[in-house]
């Protein structure tokens, strides 16, 4: 049997012989367990209105973790850029309103002790994922860290900076896949799912999909979610706007309710297809 190898020298981000699959606590809701995980939210917080919206659309239709960006690494910087600490301060309104823990992006070392003193999980997106000073910042944290995949980077580079997390004694990691750069331009993204089965054979940490930033396209998050499930992936993570026309971020590949509704029964049923719990 052919055996996928990466260096040697990735010590701790690799599973070792008999090592057990890495499981995180947040909040009582396992990340890396039997349990499918299910982030959504809005791409950006926008206000308190818009957030506890939808924070109570995706709670009732059975997600478990929040998401909401506050700082937007966004293309230009005459696109809205997040509130801010307010945008931190309502997500935690949020969770005291619905019970569910919170994930957001944290975009700069400095920004870490704030954002941390808000969140359960601390968030590094795509264009960050080698900023080495970050990366050790977030590693002496005392939260969770999803890493997200670097549009360019390989799957060698990303456990390459979970190892910079890793290595400072922060061990719950968790990897998120968000698509890739191709040659192909009728998505945002090249979703690569067969990251999924080849993070499960040669890492420990758990892993979720993306399919809204890794396609771009609301039509094909619904097959893409199911297909990172089917493909062994611990939790998916998606963008639920109340009215996506509306979005300040990503609109055109957020979900409207009634979506993630149809969504999250068809994922409970394919869970249990897959031997997973949901
Ligand atoms: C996000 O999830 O809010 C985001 C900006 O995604 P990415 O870093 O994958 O582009
Ligand atoms: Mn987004």
């Amino acid at each position: 049997m052919s055996k996928l190898m990466v260096t040697q020298k990735i010590k701790l981000a690799v599973k070792h012989n008999g090592q057990e699959q890495a499981k995180i606590n947040i909040r009582g809701n396992i990340i890396g367990g039997e349990r499918i995980i299910v982030i959504a939210g809005p791409c950006s917080v926008e206000s308190e209105e818009q957030l506890i919206e939808v924070a109570h659309i995706v709670k009732a239709a059975g997600a478990h973790i929040l998401r909401g960006g506050a700082f937007k690494p966004r293309t230009l910087p005459y696109s809205f850029q997040g509130l801010g600490e307010e945008g931190l301060k309502i997500l935690a309104k949020a969770r005291d309103e619905t019970g569910m823990p919170i994930i957001t992006e944290v975009m700069a070392p400095e920004d870490v002790e704030l954002v941390e003193s808000y969140t359960d999980i601390l968030q590094i997106g795509a264009r960050n994922m080698q900023n080495f000073p970050l990366l050790r910042r977030v590693g002496t944290a005392e939260k969770p860290v999803m890493l997200k995949r670097g549009m360019s980077a390989t799957i060698e580079e990303w456990l390459g900076c979970a190892e910079y997390i890793l290595n400072e004694g922060n061990l719950d990691v968790i990897l998120c896949e968000r698509g890739i750069r191709t040659y192909e331009t009728i998505t945002r993204n090249t979703l690569d799912i067969s990251a999924v089965p080849i993070i499960k054979q040669i890492s420990h940490l758990p892993i979720v999909v993306d399919p809204s930033h890794g396609t771009g396209v609301r039509s094909l998050v619904n097959p893409m979610a199911k297909a990172s499930i089917a493909a062994g992936a611990d939790g998916i993570m998606v963008e639920v706007h109340p009215h996506p026309e509306k979005a300040l971020s990503d609109g055109d590949q957020s979900l409207h309710p009634i979506e993630f509704q149809c969504l999250m029964k068809e994922l409970n049923q394919l869970s249990q297809a897959v031997g997973r719990k949901f």
